[in-house]
């Protein structure tokens, strides 16, 4: 082997929120394969993606030097990326920088936002909003969670007082019952599916519930193949039973919890054969459920983004949360509540605080007391007590003229927004956009100026996973060409606006984010180099990190978790004669959110190139298409040409698009309409038309 590598570096996969340690073997400054590590999540195990997904770093399109736009180069999706100098021309890293902080500088103040990104390291993510904080004066900074988790953290806070798990997704390892919710982890959390399947195996009770079949569905005791949309009727319907047959942990619920009087009064309205014909599932199948989450001795609840991206996101957390409450399944081994993380480091992203109402460690941003606090850590003068505006809010602001430039640092809005012509439309609008990046994605065809950055492969930094694993990851391979570290580039913006930063690096930043974020107590940068992952929260600097929290209290006022009853909203947008179809959409296996990755990768690339949707045979037959051939789907908000697949895992009154390919890109169609409390958009449901091209 010494021959087929110069070296090998531990750090962490850069696609999902399971974090899974890996190997990188290189040989002259290049990464020639990926071999799973024992980290605590994985423990050697990788998927597709971590194994194979690698070799974008070295593709042709990287990034390379500083771009400014050309003058007069129109704006919109037209650059191609092998060969962005007909728009751009290259700039050096004092030129490109200093554009880019006059043209940020001279709007100034709320006319200016920022995207940061769950891809960076936590030093990156906490620097970028500081800079938008302490730069701009005001809160205007976000980022993906605002498209992924927003709706299940407000719920969590809500209702148990801590947006994070309660448990690592490894403790299934303990329990007897487990459900599995609107997330598809075969695909979207492979490593985690692994831990999934053993547990079945074993003879785990493993109830799955989606409105699509999936791959788990073979493991599963329950598959519930429930109604788009549905999922608050027959939770409701669910804990209806618990309580009816009085299941429900008196103990659990009168010494942990508040609010349960009212939540059985709610419940007795949603008796499941009632709601058998709201959710499409049938009476006994509910009861049967009931009876098994209930009377085992311990449960965990793991949902993703098919709970999450609704109308009724953060109802369908509370619901959740709830059912787990009331069966005592929270606190214990083999228990608790774990919304499947979806970016390397979303979940480590929004504890830094890049969040518009919240700053480090989710400490209010209206709170006089915390900001007086960032304020002093950082040696300069307050900012707004206003909460800042989210990802979708900032782009209408865009379109009203209230902001007038942006920072985007990792993030592809022209890909990943909701109705996404909409959110183009606003990029190009703008004045002034940087945007920072390792390619020159959809986003960056917009841009102003375009500085190039190292990848996750080419640079030091902590990640936290789905777990609370904060996680070291280490350089293996020199950036190419002028491409630099994100906390430099950051960090060089700073200086140009007169923030006066002085950091020798990310440990130096590391060091700083302790003296505001509880949550890092007893972890420093010399325990994660010297032992790769610590979980938070962490009681010593010599014990390990709590993989369970909540045995004894919530952080919440009077330590009790609450019961919030739910009613069901419908989705924002039902089938009708013109529209009578449900367009959901999501990832699959080989690709990573908006591909600029994978599809730069050769193998994945090679294995799913082309765009894609599912639909069932039946609706194939109806339409006189084969399998193979190409379809137009059609909503309110536009129509996109796509290769159809026959899949059994649709409904015939359904389709499922991928997001990840431009040319078929999924979000031209999707709904723009908001949870109130989370502000994520409704990704899982549209009415849409399927025609024969
Ligand atoms: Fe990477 Fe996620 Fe696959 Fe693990 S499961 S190798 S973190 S993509």
């Amino acid at each position: 082997d010494s021959a087929r590598y110069d070296r090998e570096v531990k750090s962490v996969c850069p696609y999902c929120g399971v974090g899974c340690q890996l190997s990188l073997k290189v040989k002259d400054d290049k990464v020639v394969w990926v071999d799973g590590a024992d980290g605590p999540a994985n423990e050697n195990r990788l998927c597709v993606k971590g194994r194979f997904g690698f070799d974008y770093i070295a593709h042709p399109h990287r990034l390379t030097r500083p771009l400014i736009r050309r003058e007069g180069a129109a704006k919109g999706l037209n650059v191609d990326p092998a060969n962005p100098l007909a728009t751009f021309r290259e700039a050096t890293w004092e030129e490109a920088m200093d554009a880019a902080a006059y043209g940020l500088k001279t709007l100034g103040g709320q006319r200016v936002a920022g995207f940061g990104s769950a891809k960076c390291s936590n030093e990156e993510a906490y620097l970028f909003q500081k800079l938008i904080r302490q730069g701009f004066g005001h809160n205007n900074v976000d980022h993906c969670t605002r498209l992924c988790h927003a709706s299940s953290v407000a719920a969590l806070m809500e209702n148990v007082g801590s947006g994070a798990v309660t448990a690592t997704f490894n403790e299934i390892e303990n329990a007897d019952v487990a459900i599995v919710i609107g997330a598809n982890p075969v695909e979207n959390h492979p490593v985690a599916a692994t831990y999934f399947k053993q547990f079945a195996k074993r003879g785990g009770t493993l109830i799955v519930m989606d409105p699509r079949g999936q791959a788990l569905k073979r493991h599963a005791t329950h598959m519930l193949q429930f109604k788009p949309g549905a999922d608050v009727a027959m939770l409701n319907a669910i804990m209806h039973v618990i309580v009816e047959e009085e299941l429900y942990d008196r103990q659990y619920v009168a010494g942990m919890t508040e609010n349960f009087e009212a939540m059985k009064a709610h419940l007795a309205g949603f008796p499941p054969e009632e709601m058998a014909a709201h959710c499409g599932i049938e009476a006994e199948t509910l009861r049967a459920v009931a009876r098994d989450f209930a009377t085992a001795r311990a449960g965990m609840i793991f949902w993703g983004m098919g709970v999450s991206q609704h109308v009724h996101g953060t109802d369908n957390s509370r619901c959740l949360i709830s059912l787990a409450l009331m069966c005592g399944h929270v606190g214990r081994p083999g228990t608790g509540l774990h919304p499947l993380r979806g970016q390397n480091n979303v979940q480590g992203a929004s504890d830094a605080g890049l969040i518009p109402m919240f700053l480090p460690d989710y400490q209010s941003v209206t709170d006089d007391g915390v900001r007086s606090a960032f304020s002093e850590i950082w040696g300069s003068g307050g900012f707004s007590d206003q909460k800042g505006l989210t990802v979708t809010e900032i782009l209408d602001a865009v379109h009203s003229g209230n902001i007038n430039g942006m920072y985007i640092l990792g993030e592809n809005p022209a890909m990943s927004d909701p109705d996404v012509e909409h959110a183009r439309a606003a990029l190009a609008k703008l004045d002034h956009l940087v945007v920072q990046d390792i390619f020159l994605t959809e986003t960056a065809n917009y841009a102003d100026v375009i500085l190039p950055a190292a990848a996750w492969a080419e640079k030091s930094g902590t990640v936290t996973n789905t777990n609370r694993q904060v996680q070291m990851g280490r350089p293996a391979v020199p950036p190419p060409g002028e491409a630099r570290e994100d906390w430099w580039i950051t960090v060089e913006l700073a200086k140009r606006l007169g923030l006066g930063w002085d950091y020798a690096g990310p440990y130096e930043v590391f060091a700083e984010m302790k003296k505001g974020m509880k949550s890092l107590d007893n972890i420093t940068w010399e325990r994660l180099e010297a032992e790769d992952a610590v979980t938070y929260p962490v009681k010593g600097p010599d014990v390990p990190g709590e993989a369970v929290v909540f045995g004894d209290g919530f952080p919440r006022d009077g330590g009790r978790a609450r019961f919030t009853p739910a009613e069901i909203v419908p989705p924002d947008e039902v089938p009708d004669a013109e529209y009578p179809m449900v367009l959901t959409t999501g990832r699959q296996l080989e690709h990573w959110h908006t591909g600029a990755m994978t599809r730069r990768a050769s193998v994945l690339d090679a294995v799913e190139p082309e765009a894609n949707c599912s639909l069932h045979p039946a609706t194939l037959r109806r339409l006189g298409v084969e399998a193979g051939g190409t379809v137009r789907l059609v909503t309110r908000r536009g129509a996109v040409e796509v290769m159809a697949r026959a899949d059994r895992a649709v409904s015939p009154d359904m389709v499922f698009l991928p997001f990840a390919f431009v040319e078929a890109a999924a979000n031209v169609l999707t709904n723009p309409a908001l949870d109130p409390y989370g502000k994520i958009p409704e990704f899982k449901f549209a009415a849409c038309r399927v025609e024969a091209v």
